[in-house]
């Protein structure tokens, strides 16, 4: 009997679907006839391209109450959220790479600087690479897997997806609204399954887009070295936030609270840790503990800010680091626990005070609805500990001087850098978006968003059409002495060396 995987709302528990697992031949065979939609898919114009975007916008659009339903039952997140973020970022992105694909594969002109180079006419251009692989995390199960798909059809590839085992429903509807909208069949497909599936998936593409843990994505990219194929790696993150003290604390407050709390503050890039000085500290802290205290947690179906964490394993990690931070004697000044009266994976949003980073809430990523404020004594400090961090994701700072805090993000080892805000960076479409350190490397977004997913090649074309050219045989001694008596006179920095090596050359 074949495997299978239980999907379950993690709000109620309940059961929504049993799907079956793709087998390691089941990938192959899905790959196989992904290439074959490819072949001519490559051949296709830009503006056909986003012409089937915008259709499958309109579609996405004409059921994102279907698809609003399914993605609230397999994440326990609300409905006004799931709209805002995963349907909201499917929107923006179709619009910015239907609108901006085609300028940034263009071919590129090369302009040699060399000059004994520049009688050649150089310029690149942009193929697509055949098959990319995209294995996807449970935190936005839409965004990160048709969302991540759009630059690489975009650039002329089929993709095959491979959802988290806990919220592959989504992905499998969008992938039919893809199909709808006009798409090649079996251009676009989605395997089920677990890590097997993700390593079959491996095994065979040309390529791997990875979104996941540090863990998993070190060992996606070690296999990967067998077959030589690009990864590219999204992974996890620890953002730190900066108030400095001539900060908008009501504006910090609510930056932070959202920014932590958005999404259950399963986010990858979700404020993970906050450093503030004085004399901002205890006003800072008061608002956050008055924010949070307001944040209506419940039922995702209910009228509610916050729903439940989607993992269960996560939700344990949680709990751990909250009990370890605790022990140490960190004060807890809201929440603290699970949630006694809701019976899914609820966590109350949590805030803690004295705390440091010896304790893993503040140095490893927590991944759920907590926040950890930690008293500092100047800006030189906060940066140092914001720094001192395995990841490198993303980051805020606070400060009405924002020239200063520009001046403080270029000493932020972060991939992005959020001033007087918090997490919008991802919503830029047209700003490159990835991580530094553990965060891993490579990009989404902007022009290495999509450039990623193609072969990039360099054509150089002779423009005198000379029957013979220097460099070509036979090789003889005074063309060696040419060569040298060249190479001084162009790039020797003393006058005497090129008057000599212009005389030289003179003399033949
Ligand atoms: P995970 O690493 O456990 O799993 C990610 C995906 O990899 C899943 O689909 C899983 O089935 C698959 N997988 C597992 N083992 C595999 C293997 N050996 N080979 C191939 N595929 C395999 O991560 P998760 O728990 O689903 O997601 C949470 C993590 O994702 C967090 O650490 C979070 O920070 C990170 N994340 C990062 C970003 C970003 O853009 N940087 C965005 C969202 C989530």
């Amino acid at each position: 009997m074949s495997e299978t995987i239980q999907v379950r709302n993690p709000a109620t528990l309940e059961l929504i679907k049993e799907l079956p697992v793709a087998s390691p031949a089941e990938v192959a065979a899905a790959v196989a006839r992904a290439r074959q939609a490819q072949s001519s898919w490559q051949h296709t114009s830009f503006a056909e391209r986003a012409r089937l975007l915008y259709q499958l916008r309109d579609l996405l659009l004409d059921d994102g109450d279907k698809l609003a339903d399914i993605l609230t039952s397999e994440t326990g997140r609300p409905r006004a959220e799931v709209y805002g973020s995963e349907i909201f970022y499917l929107c923006n992105a179709i619009g910015a790479w239907a609108k901006n694909s085609e300028r940034y594969l263009r071919q590129q002109k090369i302009a040699p600087s060399f000059p004994l180079v520049k009688a050649k006419k150089a310029y690149s251009t942009y193929a697509p690479r055949g098959v990319i692989g995209i294995i996807s995390p449970w935190n936005f199960p839409l965004t990160l897997t048709l969302g991540e798909a759009l630059p690489a059809l975009t650039a002329g590839n089929a993709v095959i997806i491979k959802p988290s085992e806990l919220t592959p429903l989504s992905a499998l509807f969008g992938a039919d609204l893809v199909t709808k909208a006009g798409f090649p069949k079996d251009l676009l497909q989605i395997v089920v399954g677990y890590g097997d599936t993700g390593e079959a998936l491996v095994d065979h593409a040309d390529m791997i887009a990875f979104t996941g843990s540090v863990e998993t994505g070190k060992r996606v990219m070690h296999r990967a070295t067998d077959r030589l194929i690009p990864v590219s790696l999204e992974l996890g993150g620890k953002d730190p936030m900066i108030v400095l003290k001539d900060a908008d604390i009501e504006r910090a407050a609510g930056a932070c609270v959202w920014g932590s709390l958005m999404n259950g503050r399963q986010a990858c890039t979700s404020i993970e840790a906050d450093y503030v000085g004085p004399p901002m500290y205890q006003a800072f802290v008061d608002k956050v503990v008055a924010r949070v205290k307001a944040v209506r947690q419940g039922k995702s179906t209910d009228d509610v800010d916050i729903g439940c964490m989607t993992s269960e394993a996560q939700l344990n990690k949680v709990v751990a680091q909250v009990d370890e931070a605790r022990a140490k004697g960190a004060k807890i000044l809201a929440g603290g626990r699970r949630n006694p009266s809701l019976p899914g994976y609820y966590y109350e949003p949590t805030v803690l005070v004295d705390v440091d980073h010896s304790m893993s809430v503040m140095s490893e990523e927590t991944f759920g609805p907590v926040i950890p404020i930690m008293r500092v004594k100047n800006p030189e400090e906060a940066i140092e500990l914001a720094n001192d961090s395995r990841y490198g994701l993303g980051a805020s700072i606070f400060s009405r001087d924002k020239s200063a805090a520009a001046k403080l993000a270029e000493k932020i080892e972060s991939g992005a850098v959020c001033i007087n805000d918090s997490l919008v960076n991802f919503i830029v479409l047209e700003a490159p978006m990835g991580g530094r350190k553990d965060s891993g490397y490579g990009y989404r977004h902007g022009a290495d968003g999509i450039r990623k997913y193609c072969q990039q090649k360099t054509i150089v074309v002779d423009r005198f059409g000379l029957k013979e050219e220097f460099p070509w045989y036979p090789a003889s001694e005074k063309k060696a002495r040419q060569v040298r008596h060249l190479l001084n006179l162009l790039c020797h920095s003393g006058w005497t060396h090129k008057l000599r090596a212009l005389k030289g050359l003179m003399r033949g």
